[in-house]
């Protein structure tokens, strides 16, 4: 069963990796059909912006083949349905994780359980917070249960920490009752960061990071460094842990980590994790239980969750081009035309 599709559909996509000229957004790519019994269609209305895609359009993450659609989340409607399918069924109203959600139409396959289902009469505001939260928010919910288990009384370097990512891990390990030592290039993040929970702020731009750290955590070093910087700050996230520290590198902001000896490692007997979101979310259960646990801490109000600015989809390069450049905080997402 399904709702009229039509054959094309307006997409933002890239036929070659490079830089910001690359990005092209037309009304040319075909809609996808239902292939096998456990498809189905949705029919987007919003999808959440990550740093992720810069690193796809520039070849740090492979891409497959061409035209590579972005987009890693949405929300939308079902609008077409495999015979197979069972939870599931046109008109309803679902956010969800997949590749190629910078697109009016996304097929996913219900044999990959990433979706949440939402309520028939979810508003506008609704669709866009589930459409933008479920990336960003798993991800600080799965690592600071996983990749680094954040206990009570730890200090925690938490980088970008007015970033999309950071401001929700702020936040939560706040709440687990460790201390947050956030890192952000300007006062005004910091600010942010503070009204998040932050008990301690280092500019980038103007402080001695790796003094400050000593200074909070009287010449220990911290538990846990979340660093999502990546090459630029690698050095200074290892020299800022304590003995037996842990460090957790999950992003390549300024670009990927450069190769090194294990033998770094060896003097503070540090852990190191280079995690991704995917790889903690594989099971039904898995996908159950931390989104599970997301919409509960978000609707309890244990976390707050607001969309630094929504950009119309055909004005993705611009958005890009803030949130490389530095210039954004939070969540920045996109809407899709109907
Ligand atoms: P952010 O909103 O955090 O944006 C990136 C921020 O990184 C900037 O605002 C900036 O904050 C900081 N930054 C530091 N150095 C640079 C640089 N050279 N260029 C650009 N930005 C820099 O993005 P997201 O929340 O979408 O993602 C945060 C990071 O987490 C990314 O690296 C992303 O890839 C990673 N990630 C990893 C996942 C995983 O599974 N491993 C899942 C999701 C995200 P400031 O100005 O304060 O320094």
């Amino acid at each position: 069963m399904s709702k009229e599709i039509p054959k094309t559909q307006s997409a933002v996509y890239i036929n070659e990796l490079g830089e910001y000229d690359k990005i092209k957004f037309d009304n040319s790519i075909p809609t996808p059909k239902i292939e096998s019994s456990n498809e189905i269609i949705v029919k987007n209305y919003y999808a959440g912006i990550n740093f992720i895609e810069a690193y796809f359009r520039k070849g740090i993450y492979p891409v497959g083949k061409f035209p590579y659609v972005f987009g890693r989340e949405a929300s939308g409607e079902v609008v077409a349905v495999g015979d197979d399918v069972k939870n599931l069924k046109v008109g309803d109203k679902i956010a969800y994780l997949s590749p190629g959600t910078f697109a009016q139409y996304t097929k996913i396959t219900t044999n990959d359980h990433k979706y949440i289902k939402l309520p028939a009469n979810s508003t506008d505001e609704d669709l866009k917070i589930f459409g933008s939260l479920l990336l960003q928010g798993l991800t600080a919910l799965t690592f600071i249960n996983e990749a680094y288990k954040v206990q009570k009384g730890d200090n925690i370097l938490v980088w970008a920490a007015a970033g999309g990512v950071g401001k929700i891990l702020t936040q939560l390990i706040t709440n687990l009752g460790a201390n947050v030592i956030a890192i952000a290039s300007t006062d005004e993040k910091l600010k942010l960061a503070k009204e998040n929970g932050a008990k301690y702020l280092i500019n980038s731009s103007t402080d001695d990071i790796e003094g400050k750290v000593k200074e909070f955590t009287n010449g220990k070093g911290v538990d846990a460094s979340f660093d999502s910087v990546g090459k630029d700050t690698f050095k200074t996230s290892l020299n800022s842990l304590k003995r037996k520290g842990t460090f957790i590198s999950y992003g390549n902001s300024s670009g990927p980590v450069e190769n090194f000896g294990l033998g770094i490692l060896t003097p503070k007997n540090i852990k190191l994790a280079r995690p991704t979101l995917n790889s903690y979310i594989v099971t039904q259960e898995e996908w159950d239980h931390y989104s599970q646990e997301l919409l509960k801490l978000y609707k309890e109000g244990k976390f707050k969750f607001d969309i630094y600015k929504t950009y119309d989809l055909k004005d993705y390069k611009q958005a890009t081009q803030d949130l490389e450049g530095r210039k954004t905080h939070g969540k920045l997402t996109l809407k899709i035309p109907q």
